[in-house]
């Protein structure tokens, strides 16, 4: 199973929360965490670890 998380680099823009909200939360420090990363496909997660600007999505197959 691919592990999925979102590291400090994170500037809380929170495109992934909007794109899959099943999968990203925001904290209340500001940063998206993954809270469930079989809410959605591996392929959808890669799609918004891309889209996101600081690179700060990762994902480890
Ligand atoms: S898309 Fe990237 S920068 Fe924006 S909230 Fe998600 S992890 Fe953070």
């Amino acid at each position: 199973m691919a592990k999925v998380w979102v590291d400090d680099t994170c500037i809380g823009c929170e495109a992934c929360v909007d794109e899959l909200p099943d999968v990203f939360q925001m904290g209340d420090d500001g940063k998206a965490h993954v809270v469930n990363a079989e809410a959605a496909s591996l392929e959808e997660i890669k799609e918004v670890a891309e889209a996101c600007p600081t690179e700060s999505i990762k994902v480890e197959e």
